[in-house]
């Protein structure tokens, strides 16, 4: 079969709304047209569900998709319905009954879509029915799973391939947003892709302004943040429960309304937050990574990180939740140094986990170390993570572009001595001790080993102990100075770091971090864009009204407001005000389906909008965003 691409935007306008595919979606549907394997990696929010919904709509043939996530299936079929969409999901927390009828309209003929899990599939009597009823294709979403050099590995996934084996003809699709190359080759291997069509999209997030900071007084450091983003959505990031706990109620007692998250609550209290959340009645919430696996809002501003995610593909994923719709968002990450060995004593501790895969998470876990480390372009290190180049030189959309510390007065000399005291220690020591050292401490330890003798002990003594281990990571960073990787690290000398000090070359170090903890908001407004976009200016006042309508709606229905319309959809409303159906439709996320549901009750609040407008005086208007 083979479609023009006419009649595909022709498609995809009349039920979503959108004018136009993005080039990617173009080249993915056209591939998943043509009944070959596939496997595309496109980063969050670049528009993956639309290139395996829209073919079932051309062809007529039914789609499998295989995803982890319960609540994104119901999340999105529930608004699949809304546009008309012939699709439905059968997954652990249907009754008998209700996954039966799903059946029987598969059978007749009436859905296109149809999402299952991969424990489903796992089910023999399942796999044989569903051989019975013929897809033509397998999507499989998040398909990193599969992998245990991806992040999230799950065993089920590995059945998926067995399908290959029953049942050759059939389309395998892999789609993924986080897969280094490594994990590329291991989906292809694994799902049994045969000469799959490789799409590649960007990994990098614009809209996202990523920024690590030195911890200090979390709660001090995180509340500055969240309250540049009030009444908005954002989620913070601890790694253990009781993190979560102490941490939302630090943040509540500094008034801002939040609610611890993890997976050790009852499951109702779990289901009342994350519906909470969702309907948009509570913005803030405060967890461990068991919160946001299925959570789709579209509209999370911020998403802050407490303590060190555990590889940098976890890292993407939970950023990436951040700012889906587009518009700029933005992701601080608070970095401790002691960090690392407790991700470290928690993974080793794990004993479900297999000899290699404790290897493989090890390895991850490092990356996300030197990620924080570093210092040159977040935008660019991650996309390099991902094997990507990134073009722009200055992002404008990280700490690293965005920094305008100074350099440090007599750094060069402070430097030399931190150098010539690992150097005396023969590099020997991690770096709390040379820091002990460096500051004149005269605990035992050192004593004992006549450190206290060395020229340089209590050179740094004027210096908190945080900044000393500042500037000493500063060092590190500049590959002056190197941590090993064994369980006890210490700090040694390059062969750089060795040149530097024979020649008493020249070093710059800046202003510690640490002087500079609440990380300022992003330079350009509420954030920034690396493709430097601004956002397009709307009405503030027009924009909140539409959205208390929006909230209503979604209420009455009992589904996630950003089903009704995105937040994108309806800027684009406030700043056009739209006065009749035709105009509404032209408006970017109205197809017919949801014009013909939703129209007329927004009609009347657009057309009451412009009346306003219209008898206000310019001065009085409230600003763009
Ligand atoms: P992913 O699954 O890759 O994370 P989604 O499929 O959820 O991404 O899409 C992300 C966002 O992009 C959604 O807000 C969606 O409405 C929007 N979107 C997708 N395709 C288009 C398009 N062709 N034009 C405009 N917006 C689009």
């Amino acid at each position: 079969m083979s479609f023009s691409l006419e009649s595909i935007t022709a498609v995809v306008r009349e039920r979503w709304g959108f004018p136009a595919l993005r080039p990617f979606q173009e080249r993915a549907i056209e591939v998943a047209l043509r009944q070959r394997d596939a496997l595309l990696v496109l980063a969050t929010g670049g528009g993956k569900s639309l290139c395996y919904q829209v073919p079932p709509l051309l062809t007529g043939r039914l789609t499998v998709v295989i995803s982890p996530l319960k609540a994104l299936m119901n999340d999105q079929v529930a608004a699949l319905e809304l546009l008309g969409y012939p699709a439905a999901a059968i997954h652990s927390d249907h009754s008998f009954e209700e996954s039966g009828e799903v059946r029987r309209r598969v059978e007749r003929g009436e859905l296109k879509l149809l999402y299952i899990t991969p424990e489903r599939l796992a089910l023999d009597g399942f796999q044989q029915w569903l051989e019975r009823v013929r897809p033509s294709v397998i999507a499989v979403d998040e398909a990193h799973c599969i992998s245990q050099w991806g992040h999230d590995f799950r065993p089920e996934y590995r059945r998926i391939g067995e399908l290959r084996e029953r049942w050759p003809s059939i389309a395998i699709h892999a789609y993924t947003a986080t897969a280094t190359p490594r994990v590329r080759a291991d989906i292809i291997q694994q799902l049994r892709l045969r000469e799959p069509e490789q799409l590649i999209g960007s990994f990098d997030r614009p809209n996202l302004t990523y920024r690590v900071v030195p911890r200090g007084d979390l709660a001090a450091q995180i509340a500055p943040v969240l309250r540049r983003h009030a009444g908005q959505a954002g989620i913070v990031y601890c790694l253990s429960r009781r993190d979560t706990e102490s941490l939302a109620e630090k943040l509540q007692s500094r008034g801002i309304d939040c609610q611890a998250y993890h997976a050790g609550l009852p499951a109702e209290r779990r289901a009342r937050i994350e519906t909470a959340f969702r309907e948009e009645r509570l913005d803030v919430v405060v967890a461990t990574v068991a919160f946001g696996m299925g959570i789709d809002r579209s509209d999370v501003r911020c998403v802050l990180h407490a303590s060190l995610p555990e590889s940098i593909e976890h890292y993407m994923q939970e950023t990436g939740r951040a700012g889906r719709d587009g518009m700029p968002a933005e992701c601080v990450l608070f970095y401790s140094a002691g960090d690392y060995m407790r991700r470290r004593y928690l993974l080793e501790r794990g004993a479900e986990a297999e000899e290699a895969n404790l290897r493989a998470r090890l390895h991850l876990l490092g990356k996300m170390r030197d990620f924080c480390a570093t210092q040159i372009c977040r935008h660019l290190a991650l996309s390099a993570y991902f094997g990507q180049a990134y073009e722009r030189e200055n992002c404008s959309a990280c700490d690293v572009c965005l920094d305008t510390s100074k350099p440090l007065e007599g750094g060069s000399e402070l430097g030399q001595t931190i150098l010539r005291t690992v150097l005396e220690l023969r590099s020997n020591f991690g770096a709390a001790y040379l820091a002990d050292v460096l500051r004149g401490s005269k605990r035992q330890a050192i004593v004992e080993r006549r450190h206290e003798l060395i020229s340089s002990h209590g050179a740094l003594a004027r210096y908190e102990k945080p900044v000393v281990g500042d500037l000493i990571q500063q060092l590190i960073e500049q590959k002056l100075l190197e941590r090993t990787d064994d369980e006890y690290p210490v700090v040694r000398l390059t062969r750089e770091g060795i040149a530097a000090l024979q020649e008493d070359a020249p070093i710059v170090l800046r202003e510690p971090r640490l002087a500079r903890v609440d990380p300022p908001a992003p330079a350009r407004g509420r954030g920034s864009r690396a493709d430097g976009l601004p956002e397009t200016e709307y009405d503030g006042g027009a924009f909140e009204s539409l959205r208390q309508l929006r909230l209503e709606i979604a209420r009455e229905m009992g589904v996630p407001a950003y089903i009704v319309f995105e937040d994108s959809t309806l800027k684009e409303m406030a700043r056009q005000l739209p006065q009749s159906a035709q105009e509404l439709l032209e408006v970017r996320g109205v197809g017919t389906k949801k014009l013909e549901r939703f129209g007329p009750r927004f009609l009347v609040r657009l057309r009451s909008l412009a009346r306003d407008e219209s008898t206000t005086p310019p001065d009085a208007q409230s600003p763009g965003a």
